[in-house]
Parts: C-alpha cells; structure tokens; sequence
C-alpha cells in the first residue's frame, strides 16, 4: 500500500496503535496508523499518502474531547503537534501567533504572566489550539472566537487564512466539523490587563473545587439546553444532577461525583459503557424535563472520515 509520491516508510507513520493513551478519558481501541506531525510539511505529506490510498484521516489535538471507538479507527490519525510562537507588541495590544499543537492552557498562563489579558478563561481547558478553534471552546461566558484575529488552515494540499467571522463558530461548533479542513496556525488579540494573573488564579482554583481534575474524562459531555424549564435557564449538570444521576455507573463509565456532566473512565470503561450511560441519562433527563440533551463530546468511529456529536 504505497500509491502517490509519499511513501509510508518516509513518513514513520505507526501501525496499529492503541488510542486509548492519546484521549484524556483514557478510552480507544488501536488506528490502523497514527503519525504525530510536527511541521506543515509532515502534514501535508501524511494526508498526501492517505488520499493517494483512499485511507480516512482525521487532524487530533490532545484527545480532550473525543470518545474513540472500542474497535478503533482504520484509518489514520494525524496528532497535530505543531508547536511554536511568536508576538508582535504595540503600546497597550497584542497579537499572538501560534502554532496549533500548542496547549492552550500553558498559552493562557504565560500571556497572563506576561500580563496580557483575553486568554484567561482557558487557562483550565487540556486543549491544544487547534482543537480549541474547532470546538469553539469557551468558559465562565468566554469563547475562543472572540479573541481569534485569523486562522490559517490546509484544505486540498493549499493554505488559506481565515478571520474569527469566516470560521461560522457557534456554541461549541464551527465549520471545521463540517469540512475537511486542518487548522494549522491562530493568531489571538490580547490587551494589556494587570488583573489577567488574578483571574487565571481564581478560575483554576474555582475548577480544581468544582470539576473531577484528577480522574479520566473528556469533560462536559453534554451541551447545556437553551429551553427554559418554568422560566429558569438550567445546565446540563444541574439537570443530570436532579434527575438523581450525579454517581451512576453502568460497567466502568460513572457521571462523575463532582459535577454531573461529566462523565469519567472509573473502572477500565469501554466507549460502549460510555454511551450506554449517555442513553440512559438523556432518558432519564427526558422523562423528568421533557429537555432533550445534546452531546458536546465527539465521537470517532471506525469508518468515519470525520467525528460526529454522542
Ligand atoms: C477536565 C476537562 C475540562 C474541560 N473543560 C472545558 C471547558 O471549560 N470548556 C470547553 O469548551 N471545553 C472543555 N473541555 C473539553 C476540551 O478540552 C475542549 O473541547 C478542547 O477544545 C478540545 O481540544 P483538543 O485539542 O483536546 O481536541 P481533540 O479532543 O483532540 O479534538 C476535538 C475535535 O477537534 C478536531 N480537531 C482537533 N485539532 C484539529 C485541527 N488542528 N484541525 C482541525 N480539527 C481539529 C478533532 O478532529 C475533533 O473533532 C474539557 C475537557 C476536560 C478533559
């Protein structure tokens, strides 16, 4: 299997590699190749290969998102690790580029320090840049759009860049999960902010307190509902939790004792356990609210060429 100008050997690509190891909720059975790139050229080359033998690929950041099916993927993964940084300062603004392996959380800690303000509500998201623009990510009324100046990406062997509005970002979407398009660079605008250290600090500890860190998750599992129950707007958690779900388990797959929309890898869980558990909380969720809960996790299956929503 060696068709188009790049050849497997030349591109050290792996063959049959557990994925569990490469998502945060410690969950996935092997790709059928894996490379991990770390310049644009790799890349290039990688998906070159892959299209040139009709192999599905799919770009992943830190697996801090996805759930990976028990039997895997066969195909092959791309681990965009494509890490470097540059700044450009004037006066009391800022603008920094960065390559889109890079983790988001160290990104938002070192600007703080820095003091340079914008990135702070980041600074406890296990991201790296690129799949943080992918999923929009965002917290305590934060999104990443708001402080993206552009986005390059690779689409079809070229490269484009895009401003924050062409990237259609909406609640923990944009338009790279609709298109085959890797996002390779994003430039952030910062502003001079003493108080920026301040808020990383408070915002972490908040976390620390409020979410299970030391277990293996992929975080909030569902989106929060935009219906109104008797006029209240209720998250996802608060929902799960009153339907007397927080500590439910079904095989290794437990809604988290914490914060109930999270669900962690308790005990060797499959991706199988995970969404057994998932079905029975939208049913449960369901019953008690009428509120159908929408999933934020992505789920890679074995044939798939891109990831879908649980
Ligand atoms: C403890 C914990 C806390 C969390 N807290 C938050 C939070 O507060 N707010 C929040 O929004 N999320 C949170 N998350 C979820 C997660 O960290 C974010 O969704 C994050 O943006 C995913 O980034 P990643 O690099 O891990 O992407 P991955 O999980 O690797 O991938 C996610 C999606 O992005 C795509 N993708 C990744 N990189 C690229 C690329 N370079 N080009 C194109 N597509 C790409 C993948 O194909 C996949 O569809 C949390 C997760 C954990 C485990």
């Amino acid at each position: 299997m060696s068709k188009g100008k790049v050849k497997p050997f030349s591109l050290n690509l792996q063959i049959d590699v557990p994925l569990a190891r490469f998502t945060t909720i410690k969950i996935g059975g092997p790709a059928r190749y894996l490379i991990s790139v770390t310049h644009e050229s790799q890349l290039n080359d990688a998906i070159e290969w892959a299209e040139g033998n009709r192999i599905n690929w799919i770009v992943i950041g830190r697996g801090s998102n996805l759930l990976i099916h028990d039997e895997g993927f066969l195909g092959l993964i791309i681990i965009n690790a494509i890490e470097y940084e540059s700044w450009t300062i004037e006066e009391d603004r800022a603008k920094v580029t960065v390559g889109a392996g890079t983790n988001l959380a160290s990104l938002a800690a070192r600007a703080s320090k820095k003091g340079w303000g914008g990135l702070e509500f980041a600074c406890g998201i296990p991201a790296s840049v690129g799949g943080a623009v992918c999923m929009n990510a965002g917290a305590h009324g934060f999104e990443i759009q708001s402080v993206i100046d552009q986005v390059k990406i690779y689409e079809s062997g070229s490269y484009h860049f895009l401003k924050s509005a062409e990237c259609q970002f909406t609640y923990r979407s944009s338009r790279f999960h609709q298109r085959h398009q890797v996002i390779l660079e994003a430039t952030f605008n910062l502003i001079k902010d003493p108080k920026a250290l301040m808020r990383v600090k408070e915002w972490r500890e908040y976390r620390l307190k409020t979410q299970p860190w030391k277990e293996a998750t992929s975080g909030c599992f569902f989106r929060n509902p935009e219906t109104l129950i008797e006029g209240i707007k209720w998250s996802a958690g608060a929902l799960i939790e009153q339907a007397d779900l927080k500590g439910c388990q079904i095989g290794g797959a437990q809604v988290s004792t914490k914060h109930a929309s999270f669900l962690v890898n308790a005990q060797k869980a499959t991706a199988k356990d995970i969404l057994e558990l998932c079905a029975r909380i939208r049913y449960e969720v369901f019953k008690k609210y009428k509120v159908e809960l929408q999933g934020e996790v992505r789920f890679l299956d074995q044939h798939a060429s891109s990831t879908r929503t649980i």
